[in-house]
């Protein structure tokens, strides 16, 4: 079969006219998406074990259900115990990667209790990768992290518009702070990944397709990103309706894995939360990543960032062969012992070697 020739550059107008397709036009562009994947990254889908290990928080994010003026939560930290019986599981079931997710906490201590916990990880699985989403911290915190084995960092900048941002968070929290964040992220040697919420309120399609030529601009290795859906205790609620954050964030994955040919691209649980079959959807739009869940069933119930989360009550091993039928009854691959670095990032630092 000749191979097809792709147009890795898009202007907005036709990101937001993307954005919008329904029907034929849009399983067109999902099935363009899926050869793209395939023609770059494989059918692999590669897993990553989330342990959701804190939702102790200092940060009052109007949409998140773990925000720290809600009190109607029981607060927790996982101990290293805990949290090395996950990673555990993870090698075991051969999750090669590990994401640690945790609320926000800028202080010397938690720092030095994750780069702890990094560096036991590092030691007893040399072979797993480990990510870190703990949000915005000083730049010698994350060189600390880093220097402790850690290899891959989620920052989701959540809007990339100043304007909107401001409208989903207090006044304490600074658009350009995490911009700066993101830029340290990248020169310290991180792969890095970002991400939106799509479907949050105040947001137009032009916010959106502006998302995509940021992440295509920033050069970012990894996205993770999936329909805003409102928590009972969030301040602001959802102006559009589930069905069209769902077309909406299919569209979104599509766009920029056309875009983005070689980087990582998550099927988030938000897209599962909205509909059984969500995460599924975003395979076959062209996402190349999955995220079972790991935090211990009791700690679940505590964790949720939005109402209607999956899985609360699935155990991991129930987890793990739900989702393996899943990825194949849609003919991809679940690949099982394999890192799946981003080749995005890997290309980057073989230019950078030249320079
Ligand atoms: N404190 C960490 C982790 C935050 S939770 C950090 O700042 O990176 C991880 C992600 O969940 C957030 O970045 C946000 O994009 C998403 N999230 C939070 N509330 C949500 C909601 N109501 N709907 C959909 N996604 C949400």
């Amino acid at each position: 079969m000749e191979k097809e020739t792709y147009i890795f550059s898009m202007d907005k107008k036709e990101i937001i006219n993307l954005l919008q397709v329904r029907g034929k036009e849009q399983k067109q562009l999902h099935a363009k998406a899926a050869r793209i994947r395939q023609e770059h990254v494989t059918d692999n889908v590669y897993f990553r074990g989330l342990i959701e290990f804190s939702n102790i928080c200092m940060n009052d994010c109007y949409y998140c259900g773990i925000r720290k003026s809600n009190r109607t939560i029981t607060r927790y930290t996982l101990s290293e115990k805990e949290i090395l019986s996950c990673v555990d599981f993870c090698n075991t079931a051969g999750y090669s990667s590990v994401v640690l997710q945790s609320g926000e906490r800028e202080n010397q201590s938690f720092i030095d209790y994750i780069t702890h916990i990094s560096q036991t990880i590092h030691q007893k699985y040399p072979e797993m990768a480990i990510t870190l989403c703990i949000g915005e911290l000083h730049n010698e915190s994350y060189q600390q992290l880093f220097d402790a084995g850690v290899e891959r960092y989620l920052l989701r900048i959540e809007t990339t518009n100043e304007n909107h941002y401001k409208k989903l968070h207090p006044e304490e929290m600074s658009f350009k702070n995490r911009i700066n964040c993101l830029t340290t992220l990248k020169k310290i040697g991180f792969q890095v990944g970002t991400g939106v919420m799509i479907g949050s309120p105040y947001q137009t399609l032009q916010n959106l397709a502006e998302d995509i030529l940021f992440m295509k601009e920033f050069a970012i290795d990894m996205v993770g990103m999936g329909p805003y859906i409102p928590h009972q205790e969030a301040l602001i609620s959802a102006t559009i309706d589930k069905e069209e954050s769902i077309q909406l964030s299919l569209n979104m994955i599509a766009v920029l894995r056309i875009l983005m040919p070689d980087i990582n691209i998550a099927a988030t649980t938000a897209l599962q939360a909205l509909n059984p079959v969500g995460r599924e959807l975003g395979l076959k739009a062209g996402a190349n990543v999955i995220m079972p869940l790991i935090t211990p069933e009791k700690y679940r119930q505590s964790y949720k960032l939005y109402e209607g989360k999956p899985c609360l009550d699935e155990s991991d091993g129930q987890c793990l062969t739900c989702i393996t039928s899943r990825i194949q009854n849609i003919g991809l691959v679940p690949a099982f012992n394999k890192r799946g670095d981003s080749l995005h990032f890997k290309k980057r630092e073989e230019i950078t070697s030249l320079c």
